[in-house]
């Protein structure tokens, strides 16, 4: 999830989108990461959320609490954007037409600051994969305090589910599919592209199901199950990653779109409030309607992309902390 909030050279400006998965996802790829913890580390992992538990009187934006405390507190890092001024570690804008330099050059820090201070109470620099790197180095530093580590376990559950949404990997000049607005199953109102992939065609498929995000996403582990040796013993990789969620959001999340909506030229960027008002309303002209075709030719990824972010995760933690 993202918001229009970040400032940058003292200008508003607009930068990603509104939240990673939605509640459901983010949850889903806890269950599935769980799943596939060692014993060792599992409990590691559960130690450390009880020993420094959130405050019970936090308003959290996910309702539907989890019995499992690492799928519970995988969406508290959207609650901790303007408290933690994390909002722009939640993403990396790489220009939906940008190539990688050379084949196999994931390097994306064209797009992507290291992480740095607030500096006059603005967003922290940073972006998902540096984020990513970062709060794994404190995770696994003993020196620091018990709480910072337990903070660091949140903020990495949360954002390898993030760095898993293709929209979180993508840019087409729309603040990652925030501008882009388009008709969404015959309902009267809009939606934007970004709210499409967070939750709302993954609420569609649960509605479909009668299934819970435990139902939902213990059928995604049993789906994928075959894939954990590739997925989850895989050489953790965030660059790669982001590459690879860019290329669905190019192939599939845009691609898969009737009519196609224009790549916009790389060098133009984030957009502005007024450019993204403006981007909405080209959108708008062009008709795009989503339906049962676009679902049916997204479900699947969305599906291969939770899983892989729950084993990926899994994965990363197993390396021991
Ligand atoms: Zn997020």
């Amino acid at each position: 999830m993202r918001l229009f909030l970040t400032l940058f050279c003292g200008l508003p400006l607009l930068s990603g989108s509104l939240f990673g998965w939605g509640c459901d996802g983010h949850q889903m790829v806890g269950l599935i990461a769980r799943a596939h913890l060692t014993p060792a580390t599992s409990a590691a992992v559960d130690q450390l959320l009880q020993a420094y538990p959130l405050d019970p009187a936090a308003k959290r934006y996910c309702q539907n609490r989890l019995e499992d405390p690492m799928a519970d507190v995988a969406s508290w890092a959207d609650d901790m954007k303007s408290v933690d001024k994390t909002f722009t570690w939640h993403f990396v804008d790489i220009p939906l037409g940008a190539k990688q330099n050379s084949p196999g050059d994931t390097d994306v820090s064209r797009w992507c600051e290291p992480i740095g201070p607030s500096i006059d109470g603005k967003d922290r620099p940073g972006c998902v994969t540096t984020a990513i790197a970062y709060e794994w180095s404190i995770l696994r530093d003993k020196s620091q305090p018990g709480a910072e580590r337990a903070k660091a376990l949140r903020y990495l559950v949360h954002f390898m589910g993030d760095l898993s949404q293709p929209l979180h990997d993508s840019d087409n000049h729309d603040q990652g599919g925030n501008c882009t607005r388009i008709g969404f199953f015959g309902q009267e109102k809009p939606e934007n592209l970004h709210g499409i992939w967070d939750d709302r065609l993954l609420s569609r498929e649960l509605a479909a199901h009668h299934a819970t995000a435990e139902q939902y996403g213990a059928g995604l582990d049993r789906e994928f199950g075959k894939n954990w040796q590739a997925w989850g013993t895989a050489k953790t990789d965030v660059n790669a990653w982001a590459w690879e969620g860019h290329e669905i959001s190019a192939r599939v999340t845009y691609g898969k779109l009737n009519p196609a909506i224009p790549v916009a030229d790389p060098a133009l960027g984030q957009v502005d409030r007024a450019g993204c008002n403006v981007g909405r309303s080209a959108v708008e002209a062009l008709h795009v309607t989503v339906g049962d075709d676009y679902m049916n030719a997204t479900m699947p990824v969305i599906r291969q992309q939770l899983a892989k972010a729950g084993y990926r995760l899994a994965g990363l933690l197993n390396q021991g902390f």
